[in-house]
């Protein structure tokens, strides 16, 4: 198994197994070995790549289970990709127990605040929802020491970017940012210089 040469622990590497991931892809294979070491990290990637898994796999390796709040946020533009990174992460984290949850719109606010009330290693959602919990205190960021932000230039090309800014603004700052993004247009490259420690660029 390929992905035995990262520092994973074994329920990774059996989950792994178990979705039939044998060979880490290009993008996995840049990104995993740094993301473990928690270093910032900006990556430009075509969606299809794999990058789901590549910062799927670290997250799910370095949140403690035994936390109840969230550790990671993961934020993206549409709610089906919301949808997906949690399954994803669900299925990578299945032998460690981890919960992911998901927020977006169109769904009751009232669920997903219970949701929230439960053990939850790691959030996924689109921006406008997950500002919307911060706003009214039903997402606790104290514990928050991992984000990422997914298809970073659909979110400028949505109109999200200020959203995404704002929820930055609120999380501790003694945390691991890694951005995803297909193309780097100056307005994601001065996120990047605005919000994060000395990233490495990884270009797939
Ligand atoms: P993504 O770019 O994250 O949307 O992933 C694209 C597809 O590749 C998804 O269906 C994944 O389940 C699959 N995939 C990701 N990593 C691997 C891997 N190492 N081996 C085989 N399939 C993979």
């Amino acid at each position: 198994n390929g992905f035995n040469d990262y520092k994973v622990s074994e329920d990774i590497v059996k989950a792994l197994h178990s979705l039939n991931y044998k060979i880490p892809t290009e993008v996995q294979a840049k990104v995993i070995p740094i993301a473990l070491e928690k270093k910032d990290l900006v990556v430009k990637s075509q969606t299809g790549s794999g990058k789901t898994a590549s910062f799927g796999i670290p997250i799910c390796e370095m949140v403690e289970w035994g936390e109840n709040k969230p550790q990671a946020l993961i934020l993206t533009p549409t709610r089906e990709l919301a949808a997906q990174v949690k399954e994803d992460i669900t299925n990578i984290g299945r032998f460690k127990r981890i919960n992911a949850t998901a927020l977006y719109g169109k769904q009751p606010f009232d669920r997903q605040k219970l949701e929230l009330k439960q053990k939850t290693h790691v959030v996924v959602g689109t921006p406008g929802r997950v500002l919307d919990h911060i706003q009214k205190g039903t997402l606790p960021l104290g514990k928050l020491r991992y984000l990422i932000i997914d298809e970073a230039d659909e979110m400028l090309n949505m109109g999200f970017i200020d959203q995404v800014e704002a929820i930055i603004n609120e999380l501790p700052t003694n945390r691991v940012t890694m951005l995803f993004s297909a193309t780097l247009p100056k307005d994601i490259e001065s996120l990047c210089q605005k919000y994060m420690k000395a990233p490495i660029e990884i270009e797939i």
